[in-house]
This record gives structure tokens, sequence and C-alpha cells, in this order.
């Protein structure tokens, strides 16, 4: 069962930015602008990107026109259990720890982790973790302030920024080096990658159900994998500039209504960014609906994951009211209920649509 603490595990955030004594705010003072610093661009990144791009189109159309039933049928789920390998597996276990997993959970979402193909664990948490220790700075690897692009997919064409390698060397992740599994995901990454990634996608579909090579490669190898890349790269794009600021208007991630509509997680990326212990990314109830939610809520129930963490619906209010920017549908400042100043319907009006 959720722990409800609000408790966290040294890998996070906020609370540094408050104790530190003022050095990590020095810090992002010193990044928050971008430099002007250029970037150089890493071309065999870019050409591999638009060969990927132009066969992703092409296996978009075999998928309409060529693939089997089968292949039609199973491609969405082989997108889901794709992008489930970032967000339940290297963003909500590894780099946030907002749960615990049995080592069958672990195995299952090194492999998810590894069918997605974004790097290593060890690597992807490493980024993250710089990204919402210094957001919307020169050290975030995802810096939505040199423009949307960039923070979409123009990052991984260029080399990084010196910030980020050098917060990112000074990032705790002892924990992960700790995780036999995670390093030893990281030591044949370059093994296990093409294998799980490319390999299988293509022939488990031709010798299971006598799909074609052409529609394999294209379709369940790379558009699977760029439909996947995507999903998890709008989180750092777009949910970052275009949406709602419910629980806190000065930061930049944004609750993005486009991305919860997909519910494969990660849309309520404002609350993510003030809360980012919480295993379901989201608030309680309603809010909390996505594919990544409900599979820990599965994992738990069996007893493979545990220890989820959670927040408290009152930390959540306070917060809310506090630096939200008015567009909580329950506690906002446009809450008609909150607008009679009255607290104790406000909570009802929670628990009725939770
Ligand atoms: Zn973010
Ligand atoms: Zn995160």
């Amino acid at each position: 069962m959720p722990s409800n603490s609000e408790d966290i595990t040294g890998v996070l955030y906020e609370t540094d930015v408050q104790t530190v004594g003022g050095g990590l705010s020095r810090d992002l003072g010193r990044l928050k602008a971008t430099d002007g610093t250029k970037m150089e661009l890493v071309w065999l990144n870019i050409v591999l990107f638009v060969i990927l791009h132009i066969s992703s189109l092409y296996g978009l159309w075999l998928l309409f026109t060529a693939s089997t039933w089968t292949t039609f049928l199973l491609f969405i789920p082989a997108v889901a259990v794709t992008t489930l390998g970032i967000s339940a597996g290297a963003h909500r276990l590894w780099a946030h720890r907002t749960f615990k997993a049995n080592t069958p959970l672990k195995l299952i979402l090194l492999f998810l982790n590894t069918f997605a193909f974004q790097d290593a664990v060890y690597y992807w948490a490493r980024d993250h973790r710089v990204h919402h220790k210094y957001t919307e700075t020169d050290a975030d690897p995802y810096n939505s302030n040199r423009g949307w692009f960039f923070a979409h997919m123009g990052w991984l064409c260029c080399r990084k920024h010196p910030a980020v390698v050098e917060k990112g060397k000074q990032i705790d992740l002892s924990d992960l080096e700790a995780d036999p599994l995670v390093m030893f995901q990281k030591k044949y990454y370059l093994l296990l990658m093409p294998v799980i990634c490319f390999f299988l996608p293509t022939v488990v579909p031709m010798f299971l159900w006598g799909e074609s090579f052409n529609v394999s490669w294209h379709v369940m190898a790379l558009l699977r994998w760029c439909i996947s890349l995507h999903f998890v790269w709008l989180v750092n794009s777009s949910a970052h500039m275009h949406g709602m600021r419910p629980y806190d208007k000065n930061i930049c991630p944004v609750n993005l209504s486009f991305l919860i509509f997909f519910r494969f997680g990660e849309g309520y990326h404002n609350y993510h960014h003030v809360f980012p212990w919480d295993y379901k990314s989201a608030e309680l109830g309603k809010y909390s609906q996505d594919v990544t939610t409900k599979f820990i809520e599965f994992m738990a129930y069996l007893g493979w994951a545990y220890d989820l963490k959670s927040v408290s619906l009152d930390l959540v209010k306070q917060r809310a009211q506090r630096t939200g920017d008015g567009s909580h549908p329950v506690w906002g400042w446009g809450d008609k209920d909150q607008l009679k100043e009255d607290v104790g319907v406000t909570t009802r009006s929670h628990q009725r649509s939770g």
C-alpha cells in the first residue's frame, strides 16, 4: 500500500534548495541564463535520426497497408510497454526511487527499458536527476530555455554543455552503483540493446505469426521505438512550456492535457517537479489514471512492488494554495467553493472528485 510519506531519499531536490545553505541556489542563479555557448553538433546522431524518421514514416504507411492483423492489433500495446520501460523503470523506480521492486520486477523493467533504447538506466537516471536539480539552467541536459526543439531532441544532436557534464559528475548515484542488475545492464548495454530493441521485435513477429521482414523491421522495430521516443521527449519539451501550473507557477514544468490524454503517464509534469518522489507522478483519484501508475499498483497488488511513496492531500493542497497559478480544479483560486473561503467545502469537493 502507498505509504503517504513525504520524506525523501536524499536524491531529491526541493528541500535541497532550502537546506544547502544557499550553495545550490547560488549555483542555480549562476546557471539560470543560457550563456550563449554554441553547441557542437553530433552529425552521426543527426543522420541516424533523419534515417529513423523517414523509415518510421514508411513503417506507418506499412502498418495501415501491409501489416498482418496481429501486428496491427499488437502495435499500440507494444508502444505502451516500451514507454513503460522508461516511465515505470528508468524514471519512477530508478531515477526517483518512488517505490521498491523485487528482482523479477526489476528484470522485467530492465528488459522493457532496453526495449526502449534511451541509453542504460544508469545514465538515464543521472541525466534526469541533473534535470530535476538544475531545471531550466545550462546544467539541465534538456534545458527548455534553449527552445522547444532543443528540449525535445536537439540535446541528443549536440555535445553536452560543460555545465551538464560538471553537475552530472557531482550527482549521487551510489544507490544505482549498489544495484547489480542496473550495473549489469550498463556493462553489457551495447550487446543487450541491439538484440532486445531491434533484433527481437523483427524476428518474433516473423516466426510467431508470419509477418514479413519488411513490416517487422519498419513497424515493430523502428516505428515502435520512434513513437515511444517522442512520447518521452514531449515531457521534456512541451510539458516544460505550454500548460497549467496548479502546484507551482514559478517553475516551467506544466500539466499538459495532450500528454494526460494519452495516459502513458508523466502528463502532470508541474505536479511531478513539485513532488518528484510520488510513485503516481500525479495527484490522487481521477488525476492519476495512467498506464504507468496502474502497472505499479498492479505490481504492488502482486507484492512485487512495495514501499510506494505518495504525498498527503493536505500537503498538496497547501502547496497548490501557496504557489499554484490558480488552475487547480479544486484548490485553484478560481474554484467556486474556495471563493466562499470554506475549507471544509473544498476538502469535501476534492473527495467527491477523487
Ligand atoms: Zn521535467
Ligand atoms: Zn522526473
